[in-house]
């Protein structure tokens, strides 16, 4: 019979954790009463009748609202009645490019539509290509679609979760005309990397940070690198105001471009029309109002706080749970000087659980009281692409053979990203804004797990 204790990764992560568990002590041979409290079942996985690690009350609730110090703003525009968008818009937008360091920002209705009329007043229209990751966001996509354009898939590092700079410049054709790194997780892109694959194939950059406020490469805030970036203001994000979004940069005839636009195509600033004469190009409307800046700039004051007890509890888990087997977490590239961290996320291994599956994972430590989820599913396959090309739009503006949905998802295979979605857990942004001790009790949930992986398995297995 094999030895358990003959794996030797085993043995290093039983000698590095400090699991006080009686399912360890066993497999060490040591006795249970070496252990505080003497006979305790702490190391029965709750999914088997164990106490739970953490309390699941205890997390704390999004998004934070605190009446006395939140409440005034939002009640003073509700009572002036003036609700589009005027001066506490524009004071939300000042200060949050100045936040960023960045010349300029516009408030637009949600993240969706801060990329979409970020892509349109870059220019890019039907026939052009435009290079994303497949793990993001569905909207990263459907913005490219609705300008017209094809999305054209780089795979992903597993490593870090982001777009992989060096399968970027196989991807690029005569009709490739910009990049959309998503800053994935609230983790950064290789921005340096990007940035002189785009220089070099005269591309525009434009960075979804909507999971990524806050966030720095080399000491340069997210958003400002590109020629723009877009941010999301919904519930769940980082500065939550139910709904919400917000295009940065330093390019002032294109922000200009992007006012004019977002409001009917009315002119503004640099995107001069005749005076009176009305639109001066195509436009949409997609204003923020005022109460939704007043929730932000009470959102906004606890963002930079936030961001740093996310930031230290990140790297404080990450720590505690690197050493167990089949644990692999996040890495980040060397030029991430700070991370939002909307989520925080490990790649499961199965194999080192005794063959639990990732689905019995999250079923058991969701029964230590740890919420969690297996995150995204590959968008490069999804069928709404294939809707798009069959619309009487892109059968106008493509040629038939680019239109080819079969060769469309042969060329776009992401085979590191298919293993990642299948491999990885994720832990939302607000988990992270707990205690250390809430950090230790998910590591100790996970620990537990790991050392009675074959009796869960058996048990869910019956
Ligand atoms: C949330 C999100 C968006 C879209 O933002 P909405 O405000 O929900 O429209 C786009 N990209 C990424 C990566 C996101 O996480």
């Amino acid at each position: 019979m094999k030895n358990k204790n003959s794996d030797p990764s085993r043995r290093k992560f039983l000698k590095q954790t400090s699991v006080a568990g009686i399912g360890t002590a066993l497999t060490l041979g040591i006795s249970p009463s070496l252990i505080a409290g003497g006979l305790d079942n702490s190391a029965t996985p709750a999914i088997l009748g164990g106490p739970l690690a953490s309390n699941p009350a205890k997390w704390i609730k999004w998004p934070i609202w605190i009446p006395e110090t939140d409440e005034k703003r939002v009640l003073e525009v509700l009572r002036s009645g003036i609700w589009s968008r005027a001066s506490v818009v524009n004071e939300f937008e000042a200060l949050w490019a100045k936040t960023n360091g960045a010349k300029r920002c516009l408030t637009v209705s949600n993240g969706t539509n801060a990329l979409i009329v970020a892509l349109n007043q870059l220019d890019i229209k039907g026939g052009d290509e435009v290079l994303v990751p497949p793990y993001t966001f569905i909207s990263t996509v459907q913005a490219i679609l609705m300008n017209g354009a094809m999305p054209v898939f780089v795979d992903i590092d597993p490593d870090t979760y982001q777009i992989d700079p060096a399968k970027m410049e196989a991807k690029i054709t005569p009709r490739t005309k910009a990049i959309l790194p998503v800053h994935i997780l609230g983790m950064p892109a290789d921005m340096p990397r990007i940035m002189a694959i785009a220089k070099k194939h005269n591309l525009v950059v434009i960075e979804d940070a909507c999971q990524a406020p806050l966030t720095e490469v080399n000491n340069q805030k997210v958003g400002t690198i590109g020629n723009a970036g877009c941010f999301s203001f919904q519930n769940s994000k980082n500065i939550p105001i139910g709904e919400g979004g917000a295009i940065i940069s330093n390019d002032i005839a294109f922000m200009d471009r992007c006012v004019s636009f977002q409001n009917l195509g009315l002119p503004f600033g640099t995107a001069v029309g005749t005076f009176n004469a009305g639109s001066v190009r195509i436009g949409t409307k997609v204003r923020l109002t005022e109460y939704q800046a007043a929730i932000g700039l009470a959102q906004i004051q606890r963002l930079d706080a936030q961001t740093t007890v996310r930031e230290e509890n990140a790297k404080y888990l990450k720590s505690k749970i690197e050493n167990i087997p089949g644990i692999v977490p996040y890495k980040l590239y060397d030029c991430a000087t700070r991370v939002s961290f909307h989520l925080f996320s490990f790649r499961y291994k199965q194999d080192a659980f005794k063959g639990l599956t990732r689905a019995a994972f999250l079923q058991a430590l969701r029964a230590e009281g740890v919420p969690c989820s297996g995150g995204y599913n590959p968008l490069n396959t999804q069928e709404f692409i294939k809707e798009a090309f069959e619309s009487k739009n892109y059968r106008r503006m493509y040629h038939k053979d680019m239109l080819d949905y079969k060769k469309y998802m042969e060329n776009n295979q992401c085979p590191e990203n298919d293993k990642l979605c299948t491999e990885a857990v994720w832990f939302t942004q607000n988990l992270l804004l707990g205690s250390k001790e809430d950090m230790d009790s998910i590591a100790s949930a996970i620990s537990k797990i790991y050392a009675s992986a074959d009796a869960i398995k058996k048990s869910l297995e019956k």
